[in-house]
């Protein structure tokens, strides 16, 4: 496609755009009495415009019914999660039974990997990225230690070569061929926080079962960003947030994946009583009868205020649908690659995008590092009504996000930069 750096130009794309209307839905920070370019969907989705009434009714149902609210709500809260599960599966291309909403990100990852790292005599290690978010760092290293094992002996990070940003899958795949037998697992952020690299799921997966271990990924910047295939690419499990590209409120409930293959297995897990079987839940019984799929992995009952805020955000994906989604990304992402190129090529290449050029490795976000610019810049950016990310030392990471950001702000992202630079 051939973009230009003009208002007239991106206005003209807007027009064309399918997606146009759903920009409406979503209430979007004001700045100087007008819109911000908000492009940090990827830490804190916008507030659906439906949100708020999705909450009302469970407070409403909540008010007039008390504890009857868990069978005599509008959405009864005893299987409020069931609500959620089409939609979220859809999401991640996953079959309904592979797929729960649940607690928290960092939670599910430990749970699901009391299941799925199960190191035993010389199969223990993990294979991940270098410099993944430090939650899943910090998950990784207690995990493995919580078994008796060191850390610096069993993770094995796969790092950028010297001189690059992202990591080559032959690198991971190689990592994994190394380990062997000694591998117990592969756990990697699918799309990177950082860079913005989208890895090879499909491809790695297979690495892992190749040599015996298990294949897990961290969703947070993948669910809602690009097109996942959960289930066809074999995956053992996956959890994602659903407050970055889900739009679902901050800290509110996340996801989780179970492969169909294990909907049955009797992989040793650590349990409540929402995973029990349903028919016999309120019989209060001892011996745990897990539900069949990803719901017998489930604790709690449903944190209903969050559940709605999801459900809410879900519908609004449901009806866009991610392949639509995921062709006006590319565009989108596209005009804003142009335009930085544009904005750096006047201003001395100051500006590099680290994230891969290649559209099958990216989602929407760039990451750009501003050779000889400061936070000063990026402040710059905030005082114009641009919401960007700033990581120390000089990297500013953009997400355009197709749910809402229009080309006009990717136009108007760029003119301020400009602006930025040229003082
Ligand atoms: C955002 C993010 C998290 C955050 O975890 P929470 O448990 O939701 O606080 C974890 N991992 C990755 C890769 C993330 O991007």
């Amino acid at each position: 496609m051939n973009y230009e750096n003009t208002l007239a130009f991106a206005q003209q794309l807007d027009a064309a755009d399918p997606l146009k209307e759903f920009r409406q839905q979503f209430l979007i920070p004001q700045h100087d009495g007008r819109d911000t370019v908000y492009f940090t969907g990827n830490s804190l989705g916008l507030q659906p415009r439906t949100t708020r009434d999705a909450i009302l009714q469970e407070l409403d149902d909540w008010a007039k019914f008390g504890v009857e609210g868990h069978f005599e709500a509008r959405n009864p809260w005893f299987s409020y999660h069931e609500l959620l599960t089409e939609n979220a599966a859809a999401l991640v291309g996953a079959k309904p039974i592979e797929v729960v909403v649940m607690n928290q990100l960092t939670s599910n990852l430990h749970f699901l990997m009391a299941s799925f790292y199960r190191p035993r005599g010389l199969r223990y290690k993990i294979v991940c990225e270098q410099k993944a978010f430090p939650s899943d760092q910090y998950a990784l290293e207690t995990q493995v230690k919580w078994h008796g094992y060191e850390p610096e002996e069993a993770i094995i990070e796969v790092a950028p070569r010297a001189g690059e940003h992202t990591i080559r899958t032959e690198d991971v795949i190689a990592a994994i061929e190394n380990a062997g037998d000694s591998l117990a697992l592969v756990m990697i952020g699918g799309v990177n926080y950082y860079s913005g690299q989208l890895f090879d799921m499909a491809a790695i997966t297979a690495a892992a079962h190749r040599v015996g271990a298990f294949a897990g990924w961290d969703l947070a910047h993948a669910a809602g960003n690009v097109q996942l295939k959960l289930h066809e690419w074999n995956v053992d499990f996956a959890a994602w947030c659903s407050y970055k590209y889900l739009n679902s409120g901050p800290g509110s409930v996340a996801g989780a994946f179970v492969h169909e293959r294990h909907a049955h297995s009797n992989l040793p897990r650590l349990a409540g009583w929402w995973g029990h079987d349903k028919t016999v839940r309120f019989k209060m019984e001892k011996g745990f009868v897990p539900i069949p799929g990803a719901e017998g992995w489930q604790l709690s009952n449903a944190p209903v205020l969050s559940m709605a805020a999801h459900k809410a955000s879900l519908e609004i994906f449901a009806r866009a649908g991610m392949p639509a989604l995921c062709a006006k990304s590319e565009k989108l992402t596209g005009y804003l690659e142009f335009i930085i190129d544009t904005v750096s090529a006047a201003h001395g290449n100051c500006l590099e995008i680290i994230t891969p050029r290649n559209k099958a490795e990216r989602g929407c976000q760039l990451s750009i590092v501003a050779h000889g610019y400061g936070r000063k810049l990026f402040d710059a950016l905030t005082a114009k009504g641009v919401i960007a990310d700033w990581r120390e030392p000089n990297v500013i990471r953009t997400a355009p996000v197709p749910l809402y950001n229009s080309f006009e702000d990717v136009w108007r992202f760029g003119s301020v930069l400009n602006g930025a630079l040229e003082r």
